[in-house]
């Protein structure tokens, strides 16, 4: 009551992002409340009969006991309209600027006054209903994108403005609901951002997401509308992994949620993608890209929004029928923000010092990563994948134990791999995806039917090294019978040919279907005709000392997209290659019986 005014409530207790606040009206639960003399955005989380629980979503240093706290009457929402793609925004969807080498925290505003370019899709007296795209817009240096009606909207249209240049905030199209009720749109609405949004059906994985890593799309991919988890220790690739994707990804939308990153960190990030070009497109990167940033100096309950925030932009894009990816690194300093306010809150904490809802959060996170038949009838996917980082990479701890409870794909980024240097670091056998079955069609599609066996039979070489490199640090590699050593010939083949790819390769850093199913036939081919050399009791050691090996393990590097004719020119030189093997054995053979 500092003002003279009458407050909803007045503050009591204050805890960093946490304060406790004695209420003259009753607030609802999750409802949005601003708080003391600067307004500051806060929830409402518990409610003690006369005394409210808020967490903050801004720096709470100043506020003071007896400051006051104004209900909003709504709960914690976002706007979500035209001007989100290419830019970058706080947990909160608030502007982010950039200074140097630090982002700065948000400012309030979201409303800068641009206009967009609208053209109407309905006339007057046409039915809305929920999802409706009534008009496009065209921004500068943006994709289209449409105006859609809010999930809770039916009404005949009584007036719709003719194309031309208008602010997100004008009403553009005016409905009558019945009722005398009369409800005015514009082309951005407000959704809450802890509720997903509601879509006509949801469908099972039919494609890929697919990303140009060959370790993913041929190994372990992950379908459209699915969910991913790849968790590593410190310095294992996942930044670097995360931004590959966002780069390559064939998504139409991409939302990278950095999330408790250091701030120059998240500047890097800001300072690479514009200058990226879409490899399909050929337009810059940024045109597809929604940022989200909240950096490690930022508020920590944002932190704990920023993920919703970041699923409600996705599921916004996916209801306007695109495919949509959401990147967030790292899931792991999320659930330190829930810590953090739990241990504010005083709850019991459970296992790590995590709340006992942890996995409940973590599932509503994942959960919301779908393939769908969006409101207006079009296909939409959005799908997830998250970043964990493991306190000394151990994977049994709880943040990706639950983690894998929800995901359908884990990408095991392995600290040995990393040290040496072999990227992505994703460790073939401790990864999964339960998407495979799912996307047999896509790659018959592409003319490799036997896919699904082959990569069967890559997996099971790498399975049986493994187990045979454990024999031979006991026994020696020689002591192995041919057959065995054959077995590791392959299996480095397939590591160092076909599961490296370098992130910084101007070659090889993206790897098309075609150039993919290339790389793992002329692998296949190499397996069976050593195999068959073998049985012919040829060497290992001489199979190994061919020239086309060199040029087998370097295809990645050599040879490009635009150069895959260069394939059929090195398949020919590799049964060349055995061909004179075994000719020259057979020679030798009947020289000595000669
Ligand atoms: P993390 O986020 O897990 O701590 P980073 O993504 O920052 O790890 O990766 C650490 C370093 O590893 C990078 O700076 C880069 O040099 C190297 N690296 C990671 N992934 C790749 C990759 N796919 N290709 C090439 N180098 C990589």
């Amino acid at each position: 009551m500092t003002d003279g005014h009458v407050h909803d409530a007045v503050i009591n207790s204050i805890s960093g992002p946490v304060l406790r606040a004695t209420m003259r009206m009753p607030f609802h639960i999750n409802e949005a409340v601003k708080v003391g003399p600067q307004r500051l955005l806060g929830e409402v989380i518990r409610i003690n009969g006369s005394e409210s629980v808020i967490q903050v979503y801004e720096d709470t240093s100043g506020l003071k006991p007896g400051d006051p706290v104004n209900a909003t009457g709504s709960p914690l929402a976002v706007k979500l309209g035209p001007g989100m793609l290419g830019n970058i925004f706080d947990g909160l969807l608030r502007p982010l600027k950039q200074q140097g080498r630090y982002v700065k925290p948000g400012i309030g505003d979201k409303t800068n006054g641009e206009t967009y370019r609208f053209s109407p899709l309905v006339e007057e007296g046409d039915l809305i209903t929920r999802g409706t795209l009534f008009g496009s817009v065209t921004r500068k240096h943006a994709r289209l994108q449409r105006c859609m009606a809010p999930p809770d909207c039916d009404g005949r249209v009584v007036s719709i403005k003719p194309a031309g240049e208008y602010t997100d905030d004008e009403t553009l199209c005016v409905l009558d609901c019945g009722d005398n009720e009369v409800r005015e749109l514009s082309m951005s609405h407000y959704w809450p951002v802890r509720q997903p949004r509601p879509v006509l059906q949801r469908r099972p994985v039919k494609g890929p997401l697919f990303t140009g890593q060959r370790i993913l799309d041929s190994i372990f991919p992950v379908g459209c509308g699915s969910r991913a988890a790849m968790p590593g220790g410190f310095g294992t690739g996942k930044t670097v992994l995360q931004e590959t994707l966002a780069k390559w990804c064939d998504a139409d939308v991409i939302i990278y949620v950095g999330c408790g990153e250091r701030g120059n960190e998240m500047a890097s990030v800001l300072h690479d993608f514009p200058s990226l070009e879409d490899p399909r497109t050929g337009r810059p990167l940024m045109e597809r890209t929604v940022i989200i940033a909240n950096t490690s100096n930022m508020p920590v309950a944002a932190r704990e929004a920023s993920i919703y925030t970041a699923v409600t932009v996705g599921e916004y894009f996916r209801d306007m029928g695109l495919r949509v990816a959401l990147m967030a690194d790292s899931t792991s300093r999320w659930a330190e923000a829930l810590r953090e306010i739990s241990g504010r809150l005083g709850e019991l904490p459970g296992e790590a010092g995590y709340p006992a809802y942890l996995s409940s959060r973590q599932a509503d996170f994942y959960e919301r990563a779908a393939n769908v038949s969006t409101l207006s009838g079009k296909a939409g996917s959005l799908t997830i994948i998250g970043a964990v980082s493991p306190p000394s990479a151990d994977f049994s701890e709880p943040v990706t134990t639950h983690t894998k409870r929800y995901v359908h794909c884990f990408w095991g980024l392995d600290a040995v791999r990393a040290q040496a240097r072999f990227y992505p670091a994703i460790h073939p056998l401790q990864s999964y995806s339960r998407d495979v079955d799912a996307l047999n069609h896509f790659w018959s599609q592409h003319g490799h039917p036997t896919w699904g066996r082959q990569r069967q039979k890559f997996l099971a070489l790498l399975e049986e090294q493994a187990r045979l490199e454990r024999m031979a640090r006991i026994i020696g590699k020689d002591a192995l019978p041919p057959r065995q050593q054959h077995v590791l010939l392959c299996a480095e083949l397939i590591n160092e040919a076909f599961l490296r790819q370098s992130a910084f390769s101007e070659v090889d850093r993206y790897c098309s279907a075609e150039r993919q199913i290339e790389m793992m036939q002329m692998i296949s081919r190499f397996i069976r005709l050593s195999r068959n050399a073998i049985e012919l009791d040829h060497s290992v050691e001489s199979i190994s000392a061919l020239p086309v090996m060199r040029k087998l393990r370097r295809m990645g590097e050599d040879i490009g997209e635009d150069e895959l004719d260069d394939f059929e020119d090195l398949r020919d030189e590799l049964d060349e290659a055995f061909e004179q093997l075994t000719r020259s054995a057979k020679y030798e053979a009947e020289r000595d019986e000669g």
